[in-house]
């Protein structure tokens, strides 16, 4: 299949983070070819791409469209997307022992697997194409299906839970059952789907694990080449019991047990001592910012410029939908690029580029996946998304160097995305979803909540 996206700007994000008037072209999941040229009308661009790249199936004019590599946030559980709604306005432990697991230990197949659908669903709608997700304990199968079906490039897998601090029966598992069926799901999983799946092992936090199971998953991530990905040091209360259980600080002991590294994903860190940050950014661990979620349940502010100054590998996440209550990158990059220069009282840090390099090609070599993805460059997997900027609301000015991050990240919403390819495939078209209607998936959605309420 030969695709061109013609006349679209094109913002590569390529090393010199190059943008221009031009055209890709998409061969099956491969990017082929990114030229510029100058604007033409629709009738001229035939001819000119016919020029360029001779006979194509289809030719997609992107005027007055941005064209971006697809947005990667590294935290996201499809398993609460049902659960938005559920449990506003509440502090983090008894969000989450009173309404989150209760309704997480309240799933069945059929619940978790449309939670995934839905929850994938707005995230291509809103021009994610990668995510970097935690599951439920149980069902994970279903969940994967989701992923395969909807062709989300992700890395995924089962939380983890085997010490008891208020977590309900039906989340409890034994040390042996959680590694015996993480290890199947690896083997079931891991570089699945062209590709397109990965697995990692996810112990929900140190407060819901035993020692020997945190110590387990750094043995099995080592065995099968598969990341770890938990949260760490969101909330105060969170660390103390850490400190109180382990007598350390919770970066501290995680950096002790062998759980940093660059395989490592760490949701959160919004309350790390110099020594911790030190850890974070000498192991190259993942941090995975969640502003909406870090607001919403007033964890704090992490210290993301700090973090950067030192070179940690910082990227972007939503969370689950009830601390959100979405899952929407272009939200997350603007509360990621305000927060910080209100909480340091610094209008200079965090500006518009840095934090959509956040969202893409520094989020791409924090994974390791810089030859895949996070940029438009011939070679790379074909994860574009387009971007309306013809809005009444859109700037007006003509785009430089400086501001065309700033409509992305201040002024573009995820209702402006239009088309989202992943891996090749078109995935959405002109907003709307193409491998399953989206009406059929919400009233799916709808009747199964009504179990949970
Ligand atoms: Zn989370």
């Amino acid at each position: 299949m030969k695709r061109v996206l013609g006349n679209g700007l094109i913002v590569t994000m390529d090393a010199n983070r190059t943008f221009f008037r031009g055209s890709i072209l998409i061969e099956d999941d491969l990017i082929k070819a990114v030229i510029e040229h100058p604007k033409c009308n629709p009738v001229a661009l035939k001819t000119e791409m016919a020029g360029h790249f001779g006979e194509v199936d289809e030719l997609i004019d992107c005027s007055g469209m941005m064209v971006l590599p697809g947005l990667i946030q590294t935290h996201t559980h499809l398993t609460q997307t049902l659960f938005k709604g559920m449990g506003d306005d509440l502090q983090l432990m008894d969000w989450l022992q009173t309404k989150i697991w209760p309704s997480e230990a309240a799933h069945d197949e059929a619940s978790n697997y449309i939670s995934s659908m839905i929850g994938i669903g707005e995230l291509i709608r809103g021009g994610t194409t990668t995510i970097v997700n935690m599951e439920t304990v149980h069902h994970t199968n279903a969940s994967f299906e989701a992923i395969r079906e909807m062709g989300i490039r992700a890395i995924s897998g089962k939380c983890m839970m085997d010490y008891n601090e208020g977590v309900p029966k039906g989340l409890m598992e034994t040390m042996k059952d959680s590694i015996s069926e993480s290890t199947a799901l690896i083997k079931k999983w891991h570089h699945t789907n062209s590709g397109l799946i990965e697995y990692a092992l996810a112990p929900r936090f140190v407060v819901s694990c035993s020692e020997a199971l945190l110590k387990a998953c750094v043995a099995l991530s080592r065995e099968y080449d598969v990341r770890l990905h938990t949260h760490a040091s969101e909330n105060r209360g969170e660390i103390q019991i850490v400190r109180d259980r382990t007598g350390m600080e919770n970066i501290e002991y995680l950096n002790k047990i062998g759980f940093l590294g660059s395989r490592t994903i760490l949701a959160h860190c919004v309350h790390l001592s110099e020594v911790e940050m030190k850890f974070l950014a000498e192991t190259e661990t993942i941090i995975s910012h969640c502003p909406t979620s870090n607001m919403k349940l007033a964890s704090g502010f992490a210290p993301i410029q700090n973090l950067k100054e030192m070179g940690a590998k910082v990227t972007l996440g939503a969370d689950g939908s009830p601390c959100n209550n979405e899952l929407n990158m272009f939200m997350e990059m603007r509360l990621a690029a305000l927060i910080h220069k209100g909480n340091q009282l610094d209008s200079t840090i965090m500006d518009a580029k840095s934090v959509f390099e956040m969202a893409t090609i520094k989020a791409a070599e924090a994974l390791g996946k810089e030859r895949e993805i996070g940029s438009l460059e011939v070679g790379k997997k074909a994860d574009i998304v387009t971007l309306d900027v013809t809005r009444l609301e859109s700037m007006l000015v003509p785009f430089t160097e400086k501001n065309v991050y700033a409509q992305i990240v201040y002024n573009a919403s995820n209702r402006d995305v239009r088309h989202v390819f992943i891996n090749g495939d078109m995935l959405l078209r002109n907003s709307n979803l193409i491998r399953h209607s989206e009406n059929e998936m919400f009233e799916e959605a709808r009747k199964t909540i009504r179990r949970f309420v």
